[in-house]
């Protein structure tokens, strides 16, 4: 079972935008409703817009919040599984996304043809695995298995390396093989390297799993062969890059020749290895961890060669293990779902079957999603209000004080050259090579790697495609990646509440508009700074700017630091300062970009609201969330974004909100005109 984790910026996986809840017709009838008439706007905005809410939704048994992006994955979660489960009982013709999507998950769910295979379908490369007898034997199985599943984010648990085929950090135009580290069962290189007791104590249980896998597989001396790997992990956990370094961009921009493997990192025999991974023209690499590539390629000639081979032998069952027999994928939950996930019970077998099936084949589901769920009119809405946006955040960064005119240029520059993706790409994944047989679960998945694998290697032949989805519209989400300058907010994320093709713009504009306002504003903050316009790694401010941005935010810092959630708890104002500039640079660029929309008309008056007060009204409303006190107190701890409420009030800082309300200076919420903040 792969380990998720955060393993990089490059990109940056941005949660759901939060807006208002109650699906249907938002336009109409749905935020007023839930506003809280006996208080004052100017008083308590917040809890004006989201009053009735608040009083109504619990939070869930067991959880420690409840939001409207709860709401949705909810909600759209469900649609995926029905699509899916359609799609399996049908009968449709061999080859389409529906008889894929179909068998892919019916293979997965037929846990008794499973159960009936054993560990059959893995004889082969078992078989494989056994002829392995020397360095280069060895290195040429462990290139042929190389991973490409990775993309920066996505640690690679059961292969030494991944390869993410991506732009490079200099040139844009073309693919580059980025080789990043990987190889390790345990979530990251401190879990092998930490002596607290704690963390000894996974270590041991890390070591029976392997043991119980080892002999559900029959393999002989499973506890010995247990000690050794765990061993071997830990020796390749020394060489992997300490987290701060692995998170940093400068330090993984490592251009590595094809020669230079053999000088940096001898061990390995890489003429086999990359021949093997099918790159043996490829020229240049990128290699992000070097300490990983050295270190693993000297323990590949160093290590013995059966320690490596009971290594490879373990971490294919675990590859597999959700599509082996049950005792398999019963140890494997016990593991990693029980021990470091917590979980107390293994998710039904249905979820597990849907979450693989939108793994292996995500854009045929997101095809089939979008069909029923996003029409082309919903993303030509999302797009028209996408260029709005546009254009208002160029005439900002124009009129900007705080900086230099050198950079504006290049800033404006990098505006221009940004492709924002809505609802779904313009250009499918043709999954046509793909076969998918019904009742081969193992092959399935097999075949879908595989797949992926010569897809990615194929990008090395050709021009960088900057408009590549790397999020399935199904999913409720976003995602920025600085390299190259594009970003996607997914289909399952542009629905109502948040978006409403049919519903109110203005509504779209002060809740979904908001949203991706501030994500655009990271492509130019702090985040951003270090990439051009072509996603090309270079810091793009001065100095000069750098110091006159801290200035100009630090006002908003200091009416950050008032907030005070509980009576012995305040905001820092450093630490959500990055977010909350972004969270008011999105209502200001929205207002903007929804009085565009509007060509000189006025708005109509819905619920006895005008357009200006429901985009405010939305706006307050995305932020809603229920949390307990404890959540609270972690996300005042560790998270860099403010608490609901806070997040609300950014309007505090806006003048159309003072007009659209009548707030006055005996509001509580009041600033002086003076005291409201404006950075971008
Ligand atoms: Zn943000």
């Amino acid at each position: 079972m792969p380990v998720l984790r955060r393993a990089a910026l490059t990109l940056v996986f941005v949660s759901a935008i939060v807006l208002h809840a109650n699906g249907a017709n938002v336009a109409h009838d749905a935020d007023t409703q839930e506003i809280d008439r006996s208080i004052k706007p100017g008083d308590d905005f917040y809890t004006y817009a989201n009053g009735g809410w608040l009083k109504t939704v619990a939070i869930p048994a067991g959880q420690a919040t409840y939001d409207t992006r709860a709401l949705l994955t909810e909600r759209t979660g469900q649609r995926v599984r029905d699509l899916i489960q359609e799609a399996a009982a049908g009968h449709s013709a061999t080859g389409t996304a529906a008889q894929k999507v179909g068998d892919y998950f019916a293979s997965f769910m037929d846990v008794n043809a499973i159960e009936a295979k054993g560990l059959t379908p893995l004889a082969e490369e078992l078989a494989a695995i056994a002829a392995i007898h020397n360095t280069t034997s060895l290195s040429a199985y462990l290139g042929g298995t190389l991973n490409s599943e990775v993309d920066g984010l996505t640690a690679n648990a059961d292969h030494i390396f991944g390869a993410f085929v991506n732009q490079g950090f200099e040139d844009s135009r073309r693919c580059l093989f980025h080789l990043l580290q990987g190889g390790l069962g345990l979530p990251d290189r401190e879990a092998y390297l930490d002596p607290s007791p704690k963390a000894v104590a996974v270590r041991e249980k890390y070591q029976a799993h392997i043991a119980a896998i080892l002999k559900l597989a029959a393999i002989p001396a499973s506890e010995s062969r247990a000690a050794d790997i765990l061993s071997l992990e830990s020796r390749i956990a020394r060489a992997h890059a300490p987290d701060a370094d692995a998170a940093d961009v400068f330090k993984q921009n490592n251009p590595w020749k094809r020669a230079d493997f053999g000088a940096k990192a001898p061990g390995m025999d890489w003429r086999a290895y990359f021949e093997a991974a099918g790159v043996a023209a490829q020229p240049e690499f990128v290699v992000w961890q070097p300490s990983a590539v050295t270190g693993v390629s000297a323990l590949v000639s160093g290590e013995r060669i059966d320690v490596w081979k009971a290594y490879l032998q373990f971490h294919l069952i675990e590859h597999y293990a959700a599509v082996l027999p049950r005792a398999v994928a019963a140890e494997d939950f016990a593991f990693y779902g029980t021990i470091l996930s917590g979980q107390a019970q293994m998710p039904d077998r249905n979820s597990g079957a849907v979450a693989a099936t939108n793994a292996a084949l995500g854009q045929a589901v997101g095809q089939l999603y979008t069909q029923r769920h996003f029409p082309a009119a919903a993303k030509a809405k999302a797009q028209a209000m996408v260029a709005d946006l546009i254009a208002a955040y160029r005439v900002r960064l124009s009129h900007l004080s705080w900086m230099s005119p050198a950079t504006k240029t290049k800033a404006l520059a990098k505006l221009a050259a940004f492709r924002i993706g809505v609802g779904y790409p313009d250009a499918w994944i043709d999954y046509s090579a793909l076969r998918i047989v019904r009742g081969d679960a193992v092959g399935n998945l097999r075949r879908a790697e595989v797949f992926n694998r010569s897809r990615n290697l194929a990008k090395l032949r050709q021009p960088a495609d900057p408009d590549e989805w790397r999020i399935d519209p199904q999913m409720v989400a976003a995602v920025i990646l600085f390299s190259p300058n594009t970003e996607t907010f997914s289909a399952g994320l542009l629905q109502p509440p948040y978006f409403d093709s049919d519903g109110d713009a203005a509504s779209n504009y002060g809740s979904a508009g908001a949203g991706i306002a501030h994500e655009i504003t990271h492509s130019f903050d702090e985040l951003g700074n270090i990439y051009d316009d072509q996603g090309r790694l270079r810091r793009w401010w001065s100095a000069d700017d750098l110091a006159s941005y801290r200035a100009a935010t630090a006002k908003l810092a200091a009416q950050l630091d008032r907030y005070c959630p509980l009576p012995d708890l305040c905001v820092s104002g450093q630490q959500v300062l990055t977010e909350s500039a972004a969270d008011l640079a999105g209502l200001q660029v929205a207002h903007d970009a929804y009085v565009i929309s509007l060509k000189g008309r006025s708005d109509v008056v819905i619920g006895g609201l005008s357009g200006e007060q429901r985009f405010f009204l939305a706006f307050a409303q995305r932020w809603r969330r229920k949390q307990t006190e404890a959540a609270l107190r972690r996300q005042l701890a560790t998270d860099n974004h403010l608490p609901p409420q806070y997040r609300s009030d950014a309007v505090r800082n806006v003048d159309a909100w003072y007009t659209a309300y009548g707030v006055a200076s005996a509001d509580k919420l009041f600033l002086t005109p003076e005291a409201r903040v404006s950075i971008w």
